[in-house]
């Protein structure tokens, strides 16, 4: 256990009003300031925003979360205080932004064929359950090199739903084209869990559901085997390969394929510029 919120002064703030720009960018330097690895990610995050950061803090929410708007840009993070880990909860977030200003871009547009067009409100959401894997992936040896511990990474996962009874409901209830995507993501969801943190129940939740998608879906094992080779082959961390690198997970999911994204840059530091591009 670590007691870095014991040397930390909290001050609460309401997420709705949330700090913007220059106090924002003072709240989380302060915050980081018997860390000077993690200060030195903020510093590069919070100078390429400028103005357009924004921070908040609360007790009250499960996780620390990330945000990244397009139309206007707006990048923040709302912190989960009142935890014995603040500060890599903190660098965790903060890696999540940094992405975007190391040209990773964000998604958004997808293309869906005709016949998965009158699903595409149920497929959308896989993309940023996948998304915030396929960054974790890339985030966790940045991490380590902070100096923090990889069971500081992530935190418990949800544990899964009854697997069980949901093959006997579900089939009647949920499509093929929507039930395929959801197996693959559970599985990768445990998969990567176990990967990226240091505790036991991930693994088992992942050959539960490897063991009940399967029996909706025997071509599971061979799918989910395909993706975690995408994580392994690791060719998505050049930020210049994570686009495809997304879209063969997305194939093998059966899931649209994103064709346009957005890639920021800040070339006057501090006034970041959004830059629509496509792949197909
Ligand atoms: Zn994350």
């Amino acid at each position: 256990m670590n007691n870095h919120q014991n040397s930390m002064k909290t001050h609460r703030t309401d997420p709705k009003r949330p700090l913007k720009g220059e106090k924002a960018r003072q709240a989380i330097l302060n915050k980081l300031a018997d860390h000077p690895a993690t200060l030195a990610v903020a510093q590069e995050v919070t100078s390429f925003f400028g103005s357009r950061f924004q921070y908040s803090e609360s007790e009250n929410i499960d996780t620390s979360e990330f945000g990244l708007g397009i139309e206007p840009i707006v990048a923040l993070i709302h912190l989960k205080v009142g935890t014995s880990r603040i500060t890599q909860s903190l660098a965790h977030e903060l890696l999540h932004l940094r992405l975007a200003v190391r040209k990773f871009p964000k998604y958004s547009e997808m293309d869906a064929p005709d016949h998965l067009e009158k699903f595409i409100s149920d497929l959308s959401e896989n993309y940023d359950p996948l998304l915030n894997i396929v960054q974790h992936e890339i985030m966790l040896p940045e991490f380590l090199a902070l100096g923090f511990q990889q069971k500081d990474f992530l935190v418990p996962p949800r544990p899964p739903a009854n697997y069980q009874r949901l093959v006997r409901t579900s089939k009647n209830q949920i499509i093929p084209e929507v039930r395929f995507p959801w197996w693959c993501l559970e599985y990768i969801r445990h998969w990567s869990h176990a990967r990226h943190s240091t505790l036991l129940q991930p693994a088992l939740y992942a050959s539960e559901a490897l063991e009940f998608g399967k029996s909706e879906f025997p071509e599971l094992p061979q799918a989910v085997n395909q993706m975690t080779q995408v994580f392994e082959n690791g060719h998505f961390k050049d930020a210049s390969k994570y686009p495809s690198e997304v879209n063969k997970l997305l194939s093998i999911m059966l899931v649209p394929i994103i064709t346009q994204w957005v890639e920021f840059s800040s070339e006057q530091p501090g006034h970041p510029i959004a830059k629509f591009i496509r792949t197909e």
